[in-house]
């Protein structure tokens, strides 16, 4: 599932995503001050970056990588689809190497942690270094799953639907505002959940055998993300905020997806209530 032709792509993607979608911040700005940008230009951007980020919270964390819940099969391809467009890899590739991220969090085996290589390369500098996925080790459901293995086979077609979307729908600011400012958006974003949540932020689950953190601006800003400590606590668990203040976005998405019935069989942990005790046995 991971041949060399997507190797190079993914490395050509991390130089866009890294050194290409900054521009699109003044040229923004510019944009803006000419009053060029329309509201509807901004609310394709606004819906653009809650489909990538719910696709990739929904779709290529908790659902793939975690199980945490059953979905309808066109669900499951309609969150993934969602997910490519934030162009941070195929969801076979991103589950397997968020799983080895688990498997080794903060630990030396660890792609992406602040505490082993330093803060730049547990957010951006990491995806330069071709990790390999290796689903023998982490997720080998990972290339049986036919919806995984559809929008990874066809990733670099669905990820780039991401960018002609916005551009079909409201030309080349669309193109510039709901693709290359809200790619620069959302990938650093979810890039902050490894650098800065595994350094800032708090812990209340002070018991984990990593440095995860819980931090209230990131996880609104990611859909629920960033509560990343309480992630790492309980790993299946598909609800992230753990306490009834804790804004986790991805869990209202779930609540009403359930309530269609489109999804089922979340996996809440038996014993859990709202909250667990920050210095509960772990
Ligand atoms: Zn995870
Ligand atoms: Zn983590």
């Amino acid at each position: 599932m991971q041949n060399r032709r997507q190797q190079h792509l993914s490395y050509i993607y991390a130089w866009f995503l890294v050194f290409v979608t900054p521009f699109a911040v003044p040229l923004a700005v510019i944009t803006a001050w000419q009053g060029k940008v329309t509201k509807i230009d901004i609310l394709c951007a606004f819906t653009m970056y809650c489909i990538s980020g719910l696709g990739i919270t929904l779709g290529y964390h908790r659902l793939v990588t975690h199980r945490a819940f059953q979905a309808k099969p066109w669900l499951r391809k309609i969150l993934l689809i969602a997910g490519s467009f934030a162009m941070q890899g195929s969801p076979a590739s991103w589950a397997s190497l968020h799983i080895q991220h688990h498997r080794f969090a903060d630990k030396q085996h660890d792609p992406h942690s602040p505490h082993q290589k330093g803060f730049w390369h547990a957010h951006c500098g990491w995806i330069f270094h071709g990790y390999k996925p290796d689903f023998r080790r982490f997720g080998k459901w990972l290339p049986k799953d036919p919806e995984v293995k559809h929008v990874s086979k066809y990733y670099l077609y669905y990820s780039n639907l991401g960018l002609l979307i916005p551009w079909l729908l409201c030309g080349w600011m669309g193109l510039l505002w709901a693709g290359l400012l809200r790619l620069f958006l959302t990938c650093h974003m979810t890039w902050s959940i490894n650098s800065i949540c595994h350094r800032f932020g708090k812990r209340a689950y002070t018991g984990t055998a990593d440095q995860s953190t819980n931090h209230f601006l990131i996880a609104l800003l990611t859909f629920g993300e960033g509560w990343h400590n309480n992630h790492h606590r309980h790993l299946q668990m598909p609800f992230l905020g753990h306490r009834w203040f804790e804004i986790d976005m991805g869990k209202w998405a779930l609540l009403i997806l359930q309530k269609c019935g489109w999804v089922w069989d979340l996996k809440i942990p038996k014993h859990f209530t709202s909250y667990e005790k920050s210095n509960s046995t772990l």
